[in-house]
């Protein structure tokens, strides 16, 4: 258990790539924080620091207090289980497992014992206890009935936990992850999350674990950093994360399909404060806005708040929108919309799905718009409680 502070933390690489920026955040005692980001934004190298196998440029690591920036990574207390993780082809489950104890260099009797034609009869006191935490292990990642085989003799899912198991029977303080799933087909990807969420839950050990997918992110974390350029755009349980993005960059990041945004302007009366873009106008709730100056304005809408058909009729804002594709997933249905110059995606109940080139009502509720400025991932203008 470890918690592990960031304090202005930075990395410069040899060529002047600034690859992470005065990252500063604590990781509590016991907590899966996800880093999440899209290619190149830092999120490897933020966790290579955190493991020490990277340089910190500038700004302090702590683990429990204990600064870390020159301790070396194989006193950091920490186990990592990368994306490759490549296990030893020519020793069975139960040997890889506790190979990954090989680098402490302390059970020398263990692994001469583990290469010995029967392991159990060559044993001594500490190579046995280390084989029931091998046991162990493999107990809990449902590993028992492979631990004679060889890699090549498990699925993709097996082999994985085993790169887990590996981790494990170190008994870490901290474990890292550095896009471990993402040689894993779909399926097996979810319920492999399914899966580290649990483990979790039972060792309750901290937890980093660095991803491109923000599903994989809001399904693992309890909370979430999101990272672009090297810099934190907002760190945030998911649920926080996907309500109250900070910017237009975390809006249309997080959420599947992305958030309409629609550039406008914002009208300020005596009484009402008004968005409008073209055909679209929405009266917002008394002072929703008021950090905006009248002016350009980004306005936020997730797809499966827009409302179609009869459900657009109570909406305090409605409009007749071109219906172009219509993609049916099931158990729900995507469209995508046509509002004279806007494109718009809505996700609705496979029930009311439109037809593809007719015309349908779409209504917004401006109780589920969100606002932002007009910049460059424009900062969230709306009030965020
Ligand atoms: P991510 O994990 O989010 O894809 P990385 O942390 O791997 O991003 O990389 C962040 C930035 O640092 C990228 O621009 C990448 O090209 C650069 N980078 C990564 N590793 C090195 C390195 N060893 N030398 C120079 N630049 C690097």
């Amino acid at each position: 258990m470890a918690t592990i502070e960031l304090s202005n933390l930075s990395k410069t690489y040899a060529g002047g790539v600034q690859a992470v920026r005065g990252a500063t955040f604590t990781i509590k005692d016991g907590e899966f924080v996800v880093l999440v980001g899209p290619s190149g934004c830092g999120k490897s190298t933020l966790l290579r620091m955190i493991a020490g196998l990277e340089d910190i440029t500038d700004g302090t690591l702590t683990i429990d207090g204990r600064r870390m920036n020159d301790v070396a990574s194989r006193d950091r207390d920490i186990a990592f289980v990368f994306q490759n993780y490549a296990l030893y082809p020519h020793l069975s489950v139960r040997q890889n497992l506790a190979f990954g104890l090989e680098r402490r260099r302390a059970y020398p009797s263990l692994l001469t014992s583990l290469l010995s034609r029967d392991y159990r009869e060559n044993r001594n006191e500490e190579s046995a206890r280390i084989l029931a935490k091998v046991d162990r292990a493999a107990e809990t990642l449902g590993l028992v009935p492979y631990l004679d085989r060889k890699p090549r003799e498990l699925s993709g899912g097996q082999r994985q936990r085993v790169a887990v198991g590996r981790a494990i029977v170190r008994e870490p303080k901290v474990f890292l992850f550095d896009e471990p799933l993402s040689n894993l087909d779909a399926k097996l990807r979810v319920e492999m999350r399914a899966e580290l969420r649990e483990l979790h839950r039972r060792l309750k050990t901290t937890i980093v674990y660095v991803t491109h997918d923000q599903e994989e992110a809001m399904g693992l974390g309890d909370r979430i950093v999101v990272l672009k350029d090297g810099l934190i755009q907002q760190l945030g349980t998911p649920d926080e994360v996907y309500a109250k993005p900070a910017n237009t960059f975390v809006a249309s990041f997080v959420g599947m399909p992305s958030i309409n945004l629609i550039p406008g302007r914002l009208h300020r009366g005596d009484l009402v404060e008004r968005f409008v873009a073209d055909a679209i106008t929405i009266d917002l709730p008394p002072s929703m806005s008021a950090k905006a100056p009248p002016g350009p304005i980004t306005l936020g809408v997730r797809p499966d708040r827009l409302r179609l058909g009869a459900a657009a009729t109570t909406s305090p804002w409605r409009g007749d929108a071109q219906v172009g594709a219509v993609e049916r997933l099931g158990d729900r249905t995507d469209v995508i919309l046509r509002l004279g110059p806007h494109r718009l995606v809505a996700r609705c109940d496979p029930r009311c799905a439109p037809v593809e080139g007719g015309t349908c009502a779409v209504g917004i509720d401006p109780a589920d718009v969100h606002l932002f400025s007009d910049a460059d991932d424009g900062d969230r203008l709306s009030k965020s409680d």
